[in-house]
């Protein structure tokens, strides 16, 4: 098994640098549970080379609250080093722990030739590619009053739509090799009555850039209490072939590999042997059940 999305820093934790000694113990507690390598990806916006390149890009927001409630969330965020963090992780590879280097990547629309370009600089070996926001709307954010109480006035189907539709696009952007938590549209809950049509554009996407998708606790976690990716999503996955990664996208050390049994167990139903590692941006198929692999 893998856990191939990780954060160093809880949201709202601000100004640490990384530590050769927290990604030991990341490494150390996926190793107790089974899990033989891990990826971190910490958030693109939480660093200021992103704040540099990015800032602003919500000023076109026509509402007001939303577009204040994304300044104040960047402000809060966009402050480590990627350096600091980049050199933090080599040297943790450097030093033999089962680690790779990777970003969590948002899609910024008309951005992302630029995004590219700064991520080009670095050794990644991984990057994730993520939609946490419709146009500036943090529909995911569940701490933030302005973007929940978007729920309540906007059409559940539109927002699947215009959820799929960044997914498709941020693909076709090429910038990125994992989707992470393919199905983030349903956290709250809130579900179309058919959510078919968009599982079906979100496998497309998939198919057609060929990035893997990540079968994700973390939605375990938050109030729609499933898997991402929903069980019939994931059964649309493996049926095209989509390559696979696991992960529990944690943001504190005792949810590093949560419930990777659970993840295990959802791959061996639908009889999956393999997973997608990547190595400086290239994949490799590793057993489900490898507990390590070579460097
Ligand atoms: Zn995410
Ligand atoms: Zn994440």
């Amino acid at each position: 098994m893998l856990d191939y999305h990780l954060h160093l820093w809880p949201h709202g934790q601000r100004d640490t640098a990384p530590t050769l000694e927290q990604v030991a113990d990341y490494c150390e507690r996926a190793r107790s549970v089974g899990v033989g390598e891990i990826a971190l990806t910490e958030h693109l916006f939480r660093f200021s080379q992103a704040d540099r390149l990015l800032r602003g890009f919500w000023d076109d927001e026509p509402d007001e609250a939303l577009r204040a409630s994304m300044a104040a969330y960047w402000d809060d965020h966009a402050r480590a080093d990627l350096d600091a963090y980049v050199e933090c992780v080599l040297a943790a590879k450097d030093a033999g722990l089962p680690v790779v280097l990777g970003l969590e990547v948002d899609y910024y629309r008309g951005r992302m030739d630029d995004v590219a370009a700064l991520l080009a600089g670095y050794p990644f070996d991984v990057l994730l590619g993520s939609v946490h926001w419709i146009g500036v709307w943090r529909f995911d954010d569940l701490g933030d009053p302005v973007s929940m109480a978007q729920w309540s006035t906007r059409d559940v189907d539109a927002a699947w739509g215009a959820y799929a539709a960044a997914i498709e696009e941020l693909a076709a952007t090429a910038t990125c090799d994992v989707l992470a938590h393919p199905d983030l549209i349903k956290v709250t809950g809130h579900r179309p009555v058919a959510p078919e049509e968009c599982w079906d554009r979100l496998v497309e996407a998939a198919v057609t850039s060929g990035m893997a998708a990540e079968v994700s606790s973390a939605g375990w976690r938050k109030p729609v209490a499933e898997a991402y990716p929903a069980p019939q999503l994931l059964e649309r996955f493996v049926a095209r072939g989509v390559p696979l990664t696991t992960a529990s996208d944690a943001h504190r050390l005792a949810d590093v590999a949560d419930r990777s049994a659970e993840l295990a167990a959802m791959l061996d139903r639908l009889h999956v042997s393999t997973l997608r590692a990547f190595r400086a941006r290239s994949g490799v198929d590793v057993p489900v059940a490898s507990p390590a692999l070579e460097s």
